[in-house]
C-alpha cells in the first residue's frame, strides 16, 4: 500500500498572512487533493518575542475566505496529531534533544550572548563574519571543549545554555528538491544552528523537523525563503536516523514586484496601490492599516485562480480555472524555478471574468441592498423591481470589473443626468442636427415596441432620412441620454429607461443645447 500524501502550511502568527503565504497554503491544499491526501494547518509559534494578536485568527479566516481548508488543524477541528500548534507542544521536544545529544548529533553551548556578540564584532572589523560551526566549536565553552564533569555541573546550574546540532565537517549534503533538482552544501558553510534554548522551547528548525515527522507529512511545500534551511534539515533526519520517512522538498519561487525584479515585499502594497494581503489588516500596535483583496471587492474565486497561476504553468494555454479543476491538473513538476511576477492588473481582469459569471440576479440583489441603504430607494421605486434591475445588469456587467463599479459606472441609469460632456457637444453638434433630433422625437413618440431593435432601427432610419449618417449623431444622442460621450450599449439603455424617461431625458438635453422643440 502507498504511503498516504500529507502535507503541511505551517505559518507563524507574526503578522497578516502575505499573499505568498496564501499561495503556498494553495499549492499544498491542490496537492494534497489531487493526490486524495491530508493538508494540515500548524501553527508555528515557538519564537514568543515575534507573536502578533489576531495573526492567527487571521490566517485561519484568510483561508477559509479563500476556500483552502485543511483537513486537520487550529481552527479546522482536531485530527489524531493534535494539537497543532506548537506552542501546545512544547513538552515534546526535549525528548527529541536529548536523543541528539546521546547519538552525539548535537551538544551543549554555554557561550553567553554577551561572549559571542564579542566574537561577531570582532570579525566584523576584520570585514567577515562569525559562525557557530565545526572549526569554532572547538574553541568555545560547550559539551565538546569541556569535561564531562564540568558540562554537569554547569546543566544542574542555573547556567544559560542551549542545545546545538553538530554539523558534520567536510561533508556536502544533498537535498532532493522537486522543482530545483538537486542542490547541495557544503558543510563548512553550515553553522551549529542552535536546536533548543534554556528557557525550554525549541527553535523553529527542531520543532519543525520533529513535527513533520511525528504529524507523518510526506512533501514539505514551502516558500524559496526556506530553501537555506532545508540541508539543515536534511542533517536533522539523518541525525534522528528517520531518512526513511524524509518528506519530499518543493520550494516554491518568490512573488516578484510588479516592475523590475526585487521580492514582493508586505510594504509594496498600497504603495503600488493594490493589496498584498487577502485580507484587511490592523497592526495591533501601530494601528497602521493595510488593504484586503477581500475588503476591495475581489472575489476569492479570483483571487485564488490569479495566485494559483502566479509561479505554476498549466499543461494548455487556459487561465480560468475553479478550484476543482486546479485540483484535476495541479503538479509540482509545472512549478517553475524562477520567480513570479505580480501583475495587479491581470488580477483585476480575472476579477472582471468571474463577476461576468455570477448570475443576473444575485448582482441584481446586491445592487438593490446598495440602492435601499446608501439611496434610500423605497422598495416601490420601479428602480428597485427585478424587471428594471434584471435588464440593467447585463448593460453593466461589460462595463466593470468590480461590483461596486456599477453604480459608479451606472449612475445615469437610475438617476437623470444634470450635466453633459461639453466636450463631446461642441465638437459634434451642428445646428442642422436640430432637426434631426425633433424628428427622433417624434418618430419615437410614435413607437410602440420601445425595445433596443427598434429604437436603434428608428434611429438610424430618421438619421438617413434627415440626409446623415447614424454615426454623426450617435454620440450625441448618448450624452443627451447620459450626460457622458460613452457607457453602456446605448439601445439597451434605451430600452431599460423606457420610452417616457427617454423622451423625457431627449427634451430636457434638447433645451440645453438649444433646440426648439416646436420649430
Ligand atoms: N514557520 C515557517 C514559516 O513561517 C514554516 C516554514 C516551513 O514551511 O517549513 O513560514
Amino acid at each position: 500500500m502507498s504511503t498516504k500524501i500529507r502535507v503541511r502550511f505551517a505559518p507563524s502568527p507574526t503578522g497578516p498572512l502575505h499573499m505568498g503565504g496564501v499561495r503556498t497554503a494553495l499549492y499544498n491544499y491542490l496537492f494534497a487533493k489531487k493526490h486524495g491526501g491530508d493538508f494540515i494547518l500548524r501553527i508555528e509559534d515557538t519564537d514568543q518575542n515575534r507573536y502578533v494578536p489576531g495573526a492567527e485568527e487571521y490566517i485561519i479566516e484568510a483561508l477559509k475566505w479563500c476556500g483552502i481548508m485543511p483537513n486537520e488543524g487550529v481552527g479546522f477541528g482536531d485530527g489524531p496529531h493534535a494539537p497543532y500548534r506548537q506552542s501546545e507542544r512544547k513538552d515534546i521536544y526535549k525528548k527529541y534533544a536529548d536523543q541528539l545529544i546521546a547519538s552525539g548529533h548535537a551538544y551543549y553551548a554555554f557561550d553567553s550572548e554577551e561572549e559571542l556578540t564579542i566574537l561577531r564584532t570582532e570579525m566584523e572589523a576584520v570585514k567577515s563574519s562569525f559562525a557557530y560551526n565545526a572549526i569554532t566549536r572547538k574553541q568555545l565553552i560547550n559539551s565538546l571543549t569541556l569535561s564531562k564533569a564540568e558540562t554537569d555541573k554547569r546543566l544542574s546550574g542555573a547556567e544559560h545554555y542551549v542545545i546545538r546540532l553538530k554539523v558534520p565537517e567536510n561533508e556536502d549534503i544533498h537535498v532532493k528538491d522537486i522543482i530545483r533538482g538537486d542542490v547541495s552544501v557544503h558543510t563548512s558553510q553550515m553553522d551549529d544552528k542552535v536546536l533548543f534554548k534554556s528557557d525550554g522551547m525549541p527553535t523553529y528548525h527542531l520543532a519543525n523537523v520533529v513535527d513533520d515527522y511525528l504529524m507523518k507529512i510526506t512533501h514539505v511545500i514551502r516558500g524559496e525563503e526556506w530553501l537555506p534551511s532545508a540541508p539543515l534539515h536534511v542533517l536533522l533526519y539523518r541525525s534522528f536516523g528517520w531518512e526513511n520517512v524524509m518528506p519530499q522538498f518543493a520550494h516554491l519561487p518568490l512573488l516578484l514586484k510588479p516592475e523590475g525584479n526585487g521580492k514582493l515585499s508586505k510594504r509594496d502594497g498600497d504603495r503600488l496601490g493594490f493589496p498584498v494581503f487577502p485580507l484587511r489588516w490592523v497592526d495591533p500596535a501601530t494601528r497602521e492599516e493595510s488593504s484586503g483583496y477581500r475588503e476591495k471587492e475581489y472575489y476569492p474565486e479570483a483571487f485564488t485562480n490569479m495566485l494559483a497561476l502566479l509561479g505554476w504553468h498549466p499543461s494548455g494555454d487556459k487561465e480560468i480555472y475553479s478550484m476543482e479543476e486546479l485540483i484535476e491538473d495541479f503538479s509540482l513538476e509545472r512549478v517553475n524555478k524562477s520567480g513570479a511576477k505580480f501583475d495587479p492588473e491581470k488580477t483585476k481582469w480575472f476579477n472582471q471574468h468571474y463577476l461576468r459569471l455570477k448570475p443576473d440576479s444575485v448582482l441584481a440583489d446586491h445592487l438593490k441592498s446598495i440602492l435601499r441603504t446608501e439611496f434610500n430607494f423605497s422598495s416601490d421605486d420601479h428602480r428597485m423591481q427585478d424587471d428594471f434591475l434584471l435588464k440593467a445588469i447585463p448593460l453593466l456587467k461589460e462595463r466593470v470589473q468590480f461590483e461596486h463599479e456599477m453604480l459608479e459606472v451606472g449612475r445615469y441609469l437610475l438617476f437623470k443626468p444634470t450635466e453633459y460632456d461639453q466636450q463631446v457637444i461642441s465638437k459634434k453638434w451642428k445646428d442642422s442636427h436640430a432637426a434631426f433630433f425633433r424628428a427622433l422625437l417624434n418618430a419615437y413618440e410614435n413607437l410602440n415596441d420601445f425595445n433596443s431593435v427598434e429604437t436603434e432601427k428608428v434611429f438610424q432610419e430618421t438619421a438617413v432620412s434627415n440626409g446623415l449618417k447614424p454615426g454623426e449623431v450617435l454620440q450625441l444622442f448618448r450624452v443627451f441620454l447620459s450626460g457622458q460621450g460613452g457607457g453602456v450599449n446605448l439601445f439597451g439603455m434605451a430600452e431599460l429607461l423606457g420610452k417616457q424617461e427617454v423622451l423625457q431625458r431627449l427634451k430636457s438635453a434638447m433645451a440645453v443645447v438649444g433646440v426648439e422643440l416646436n420649430a
